[in-house]
């Protein structure tokens, strides 16, 4: 009888084996030709293995738990179309900066050139939407590629990376011990990193100097020190120097929206009339104006923290510090204790951001308080507000995307626990929220997983409810049903011309859409609420049961605006 080690594995088990040495814990994808071996082998390794019906749904939701948990998230695709789904995924943590990896399989690289079956080239296809790719073309080339797009996935700045499997490698065969070996050599080599720098401690007192001197200093932190998980020291720092924050929308919850330094709800005044601003892990792209007036003065002196020093040398800042958020804020906490200061609530700037706050929560909590019915955004997204601060337990993982809904929701919901909210995101990416949530779920296990979705939004992966059931996921999603992309039809008559005239508005969806049933086809929850007193109770008991539920809230079609706060870019 054959020596076990002389017993033939192929790639597909070569594969799994690898990515499971390498720690890999969860996979998203589809499953098809050739990859469906892969996938089920996976799962006999013990790596779970989240099937999707798109690789687009499946591809963010690897983006998002490369973010959640600081390793890469692996989408598996199939070939050809399914690798130009997955792009979806892979181009979204690009552009967010997550460490993720999407690995297709590919047509028989002997048949390639002369129309195989999904035949696409598709280490050319990935290149814009990808920081690293690379393509197994022999089995024993499997275990060094894996472990080069996940080292690569995660070092220097995080993002996509890509691994091709042609259908040929992945049916070659090796011998169980030369697999061991093949794995264990791959392991052993040196980790890839992109070369860290070292901050200078001259450049860690002028970033101090420069806060200390400031009339009307301003920190400012976004996901990218959610993602270094920077938290403890953000916290340390602010309360250190009394210095007011301001948190970009998936920064927030780094430290609680309720702290009373939050300048949230006094962005404008903050913003405007900083004279010094620490930006931690945050790109002064178009979510912060470009650090550009006429929204920022124009002799505001940044500070930027990044671990990459691309972007520094892009944004030109008064002065950069290259390096990990949470690495750099120990650092600047290190040298403030020894040579303390600390703003005080009396000092000017701090008065004049907290009245200023305090004004306009007010003027909001008077809207808020209001029963509205039909709904407007306002009191379902209180209703909402309230039955999350109810909960008891860790902080529930909020997904939101939508025009109208996730601007109401950033400003209404409230953030206590980093890495709580995932939306659209840098790109603006809508149709994340389903793939957002299943990945929230299988990262964030002890937490309730709450979507907060538009029903235009909802639509890009409605299909994904089948696959929280399926899981039984507890995700409760929440749809605010306009009937349309910013709601009804919104067409001066000038605008209703034409032969096609009598079509719904492009903007316009089935009124009055059952949303709630398409998780009852499944064996889920749903819920149809038009009043307070229905929507609370479907929080309430959805809530507490942690099952798969959809709550369909009916909206007047005319609230919200065309494009949400973005009119002018449409
Ligand atoms: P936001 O959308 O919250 O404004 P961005 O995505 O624009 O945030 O910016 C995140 C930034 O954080 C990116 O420029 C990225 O290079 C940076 N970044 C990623 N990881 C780290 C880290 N560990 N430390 C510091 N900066 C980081």
């Amino acid at each position: 009888m054959a020596d076990s080690h002389e017993t033939l594995v192929d790639g597909n088990f070569l594969a799994a084996k690898c990515l499971g040495r390498c720690g890999v814990t969860h996979m998203f994808g589809v499953v098809g030709i050739p990859v469906t071996s892969l996938a089920n082998r996976a799962v006999s390794l013990g790596i779970r293995f989240l099937a999707f019906h798109n690789e687009q749904s499946a591809g963010y939701a690897a983006s998002a738990y490369g973010y959640l948990t600081g390793r890469p998230g692996l989408l598996l695709t199939v070939s050809g179309p399914g690798c130009v789904h997955g792009l979806a995924g892979l181009s979204n943590a690009m552009a967010n900066t997550w460490p993720m990896v999407m690995i297709s399989g590919s047509c028989d690289q002997n048949d390639a050139g002369h129309g195989d079956f999904q035949e696409l080239d598709q280490i050319e296809t990935v290149k814009p939407f990808s920081k690293f790719s690379v393509k197994a073309r022999n089995i024993k080339d499997i275990p060094n590629c894996i472990v080069q797009v996940l080292d690569r996935a995660g070092s220097g700045r995080p993002g996509g990376c890509y691994l091709d499997l042609p259908s040929d490698v992945l049916h070659q065969g090796v011998t169980e011990l030369e697999a061991e070996r093949l794995i264990s050599t791959a392991l052993s080599s040196s980790k890839w990193s992109e070369s860290g720098n070292v901050i200078g401690s001259s450049e860690i007192e002028r970033a101090v100097e420069l806060l200390r001197n400031a009339e009307r200093p301003l920190i400012v932190f976004g996901k990218g020190a959610a993602y270094a998980r920077a938290e403890d020291e953000i916290r340390k720092f602010v309360e250190r120097t009394g210095i007011p924050f301001l948190p970009t929308p998936m920064g927030k919850g780094l430290l609680p929206d309720s702290h009373e330094l939050a300048a949230s709800a006094a962005r404008s005044l903050a913003i405007g009339k900083c004279d010094v601003a620490l930006v931690v892990g945050a790109r002064l792209n178009w979510l912060l104006h470009f650090g550009e007036p006429p929204k920022w003065s124009k002799d505001v002196k940044f500070i930027l923290v990044d671990v990459c020093k691309d972007e520094i040398e892009l944004r030109k800042p008064h002065l950069g510090l290259v390096g990990d958020a949470k690495r750099v804020l120990e650092l600047l906490n290190k040298e403030i204790k020894e040579d303390p200061f600390c703003l005080g609530k009396s000092h000017p700037w701090v008065e004049a951001i907290s009245k200023k706050v305090k004004e306009n929560v007010s003027r909001m909590e008077v809207q808020l308080s209001k029963d509205v019915v039909p709904f407007n955004f306002l009191t379902p997204m209180r209703i909402i507000r309230d039955a999350i601060l109810g909960l008891g337990g860790p902080a529930p993982v909020v997904v939101s995307e939508g025009a109208n809904t996730m601007d109401v929701g950033r400003a209404v919901l409230v953030q206590t626990e980093a890495r709580t909210r995932l939306d659209a995101g840098t790109w603006g990416t809508m149709g994340v929220g389903l793939g957002y949530c299943v990945a929230a779920a299988v990262a964030e296990p002890g937490r309730l997983v709450i979507a907060v979705e538009g029903d235009s939004g909802f639509g890009f992966s409605a299909m994904e409810v089948e696959t929280l059931v399926r899981y039984q996921l507890p995700v409760v999603v929440i749809v605010f049903n306009n009937g349309g992309v910013y709601g009804g039809d919104r067409r001066g008559p000038e605008e209703i011309t034409g032969p096609f005239k009598d079509d719904p508005a492009p903007t316009s969806f089935v009124p009055g859409a059952a949303y709630h049933t398409l998780i009852e086809a499944f064996g889920g929850k749903g819920y149809l609420v038009e009043t307070p007193y229905e929507l609370k109770y479907a929080l309430t008991e959805s809530f507490s049961s942690r099952k798969p539920s959809v709550i369909n809230v009916i909206i007047d079609p005319y609230a919200g605006a065309e494009s949400g706060r973005l009119q002018h870019k449409n």
